[in-house]
């Protein structure tokens, strides 16, 4: 048996108790960040590799308190996901994604937006309708928006998922599966998916050059994809090398650190202009 004192078992508790009354505020917190606008999105490109052109964007949300300062999603996302207000924040981040469709088409900018969709949603009936009738009333063609979705996503209603993947694609959005590689997913079920596209997860790309399993998982997922009439992104590039690599193998879109990171509106567009892209 370990030795455990009496002080370590008060000062574990003490902390468990700090970790609760913060979660408890952030829960509260994060209804009025939505209803207020405390919420921000930020921009990652992603580089078409043929052409070598900035045509696609990814939005990652943010939480700007106006306490703790920017709050990263990975923070409040399961949060949101547990006490039922994923519904209300994905709303909120594709109606400012179409906002800003708008606004770089002010600008000249034809982009296309891809935004990230939590499995809570897809358990929601209502969800692609209310996407499909959103994108209409607002005016942003449905091909301008990507919808990004993980494995997990799928898992707990496969039926109810695929009834509603199908009809968004029907509707002209493009799917994307998000960290594919990282899921527990079989081919046999990814192959029942409607989807347009695989985004290679970061884990295999950001040491690509270093380790030889990762080549050839990556090598391979490329193949497997083409041959399946996917399109591929490879998230988490994070340097020169690895962007040529995966350019010579055929990889339509590459995104990461290399290129940019995540970037609020006027520095993205700052960053836009600048760049060769
Ligand atoms: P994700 O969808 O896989 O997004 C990619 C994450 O990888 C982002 O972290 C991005 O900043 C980071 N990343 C991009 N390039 C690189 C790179 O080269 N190297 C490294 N190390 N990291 C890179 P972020 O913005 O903190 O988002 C984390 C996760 O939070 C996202 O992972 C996504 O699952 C979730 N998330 C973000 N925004 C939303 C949202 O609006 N809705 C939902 N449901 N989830 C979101
Ligand atoms: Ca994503
Ligand atoms: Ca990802
Ligand atoms: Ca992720």
């Amino acid at each position: 048996h370990a030795k455990i004192n009496k002080r370590d078992y008060q000062i574990y508790d003490a902390n468990i108790d700090k970790n609760s009354i913060e979660r408890f505020q952030l829960i509260n917190e994060l209804k009025v960040a939505i209803e207020q606008n405390q919420l921000v999105l930020y921009y990652q490109p992603k580089l078409n590799l043929a052409k070598q052109k900035i045509t696609h964007v990814e939005a990652l949300v943010r939480w700007n308190h106006p306490a703790r300062g920017i709050i990263p999603p990975d923070t409040f996302i399961p949060i949101a996901e547990k006490t039922m207000q994923m519904d209300a924040l994905t709303r909120w981040v594709i109606t400012e994604a179409m906002d800003q469709y708008h606004r770089w088409q002010l600008l000249g900018i034809n982009m296309c937006i891809a935004v990230n969709i939590s499995a809570e949603n897809l358990k929601d009936e209502q969800f692609c309708h209310w996407v499909i009738n959103a994108l209409a009333e607002h005016n942003v063609p449905v091909a301008a928006m990507t919808l990004e979705i993980t494995e997990d996503a799928v898992v707990s209603d496969p039926e109810l998922a695929v009834k509603q993947l199908t009809l968004l694609r029907k509707n002209g959005l493009t799917l994307s599966i998000d960290d594919y590689g990282t899921g527990y997913s079989s081919l046999a079920q990814l192959k029942q998916l409607p989807v347009d596209e695989l985004k290679i997860d970061k884990s295999f790309v950001q040491k690509l050059l270093e380790n030889e399993a990762d080549q050839i998982i990556v090598q391979s997922t490329l193949q497997l994809a083409h041959n399946l009439g996917l399109k591929v992104v490879a998230e988490g590039i994070e340097d020169k090398a690895t962007l040529e690599w995966l350019t010579k193998l055929n990889c339509e879109m590459g995104q990461g650190f290399y290129l940019s990171r995540p970037l609020p509106e006027q520095q993205f567009n700052d960053w836009l202009g600048q760049s060769d892209y």
